[in-house]
């Protein structure tokens, strides 16, 4: 329709009101293409990285194929160098030093690479009925029986008696076994299936079995036990004594997938927060000749809420400022109060599935592009980083001037739930930060889906960051 054949109130409607466009109607077929191709790296990324410290480890390959190099605090550090710091192998600090003064603020972006997941305990091995079994406790929130019937593969580290630490990792490859927790068979889930479906999983009962066969001995007990120890112990010189001082999980075994016949969809273990963490880190290093110092993290423990050394709740990013402050000879007390940070992570994308728990006006969706999300939190705003008018405009309008496209989301209705990211642990920084990141459909389920495209917008809106040169 030419602008003449348009009545005057749908002009005063294009003018005045706000239409969410899907991918579709906001992004050309040159974008939508990129994105595709963006998400067959995103994919293996996914594969290999299951873990917190295998993220660390991809992030750490990816960086140095791009010329990164390892920073040790105290160093000294030139514009235009390009860094990574591990934290303990389980979070990752990607940075490089802009070309204008470090007082004029650092672009920081943070995403967390740790998934909800079933930790094995301290004592995990034990034996009944001619089965071995590994007693877990669970990571992160999860809905209790979506972990049953599922390929499980166990992923960690070990510390050995000998102080010597072995990665594990059982049941990736098409030919390793994997690890099952039984369920009920309908015929006699009478009295099961009429109990809250949140109360019909005992977490006790969350016990992987691993092993069903015995140690050919007459003399010892335990004998599926023992068999299970000895085939551990031949193939990883592990004993007993070794897993009480372990990390280990059970995460799906699954790889990531495309969802639906037109191959737009990506379902995979642990979107969350990968999603964004594979964007961000990309989108750093895409970034040439940054102006502003830019700056990315993988953060840990997110999913528990984010305490420890290697959670955002510790003083590493503080610290990192203030040794690269040292460094530059700049203030870090200024150079906090005019950073920028994007705490990217997910939003639970509208389900017609379950539309009574979303505010359907405020919810993000599948397929509209990255979701700027001003507060998290629960109830009357509680817990949350709730970002300024002037910091979310800004963001908004960086969005808008570099053809991204963008919607704001809420977690839900005000009173159906509610949960919480890393924003407000660096916020608390004296740092502006708005919560941005993609629309997840099953949110922390074993198989969760997103959008391709809404992944490419997150890379778009994350290089569209570091790429700004305004002054503050
Ligand atoms: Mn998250
Ligand atoms: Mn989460």
């Amino acid at each position: 329709m030419s602008e003449e054949e348009k009545t005057a109130g749908q002009k005063r409607a294009e003018e005045l009101c706000l239409k969410p466009k899907t991918v579709y109607e906001g992004l050309s077929e040159e974008i939508r293409e990129a994105a595709l191709k963006f998400c067959v790296p995103y994919a293996e990324f996914l594969n290999r990285a299951k873990t917190e410290r295998e993220a660390v480890k991809e992030g750490i390959r990816l960086a140095e194929d791009r010329g990164f190099r390892p920073y040790r605090m105290g160093q000294s550090v030139q514009p235009g160098e390009k860094y990574y710091y591990s934290n303990r192998g389980k979070s990752l600090h990607v940075f490089v030093i802009g070309s204008e003064p470090l007082e004029n603020g650092i672009r920081i972006s943070a995403a967390h690479i740790d998934s909800p997941r079933l930790d094995l305990k301290q004592h995990p091995v034990y034996e009944e009925s001619g089965f071995c079994y590994l007693k877990t406790h669970y990571y992160g929130g999860i809905r209790k029986y979506q972990w049953l019937t599922i390929p499980l593969a166990l992923h960690g580290t070990v510390c050995r008696r000998d102080g010597s630490m072995v990665d594990i990792c059982i049941g990736e490859e098409e030919s390793d076994p994997l690890f099952y927790i039984t369920d009920l068979l309908p015929h006699l889930a009478r009295e099961l299936d009429a109990k809250a479906m949140g109360k019909a999983v005992d977490p006790e009962n969350l016990n992987a079995l691993v092993c069903a066969t015995p140690f050919d001995d007459e003399k010892v007990s335990d004998k599926v036990k023992l068999q299970f120890l000895s085939l551990m112990n031949e193939k990883y010189g592990l004993t007993e004594a070794d897993l009480i001082s372990a990390e280990l999980c059970l995460v799906p075994a699954v790889k990531a997938r495309d969802i639906g016949i037109d191959r737009t969809l990506l379902a995979s273990y642990g979107h969350d927060d990968r999603v964004c963490a594979y964007p961000m880190l990309q989108a750093l290093m895409d970034c040439e000749n940054p102006v502003h110092t830019i700056y990315a993290i993988f953060a840990d423990k997110e999913e528990t809420g984010s305490d420890g050394p290697t959670g955002m709740k510790s003083d590493i990013l503080p610290d990192m400022i203030e040794e690269l402050s040292r460094a530059l000879g700049a203030d870090s007390c200024v150079v906090r109060s005019r950073s920028k940070c994007l705490s990217a992570d997910v939003n639970a994308a509208f389900d017609p599935a379950f539309a009574s728990v979303y505010d359907t006006k405020n919810a993000s969706y599948v397929n509209r592009g990255v979701v700027v999300t001003k507060f998290t939190g629960h109830g009357g705003k509680y817990s949350t980083n709730d970002a300024s008018a002037e910091y979310v405009g800004y963001i908004h309008n960086l969005l808008w001037n570099n053809g991204i496209l963008f919607q704001t989301g809420e977690l839900g209705k005000i009173e159906a739930g509610g949960g919480g990211t890393v924003a407000m642990h660096i916020s608390g920084h004296n740092i502006d930060t708005v919560d941005i990141g993609v629309p997840v459909l099953s949110m922390h389920a074993p198989y969760e889906v997103v959008s391709k495209f809404d992944v490419y917008e997150t890379y778009r809106c994350c290089l569209a960051f570091n790429s700004d040169a305004a002054e503050q």
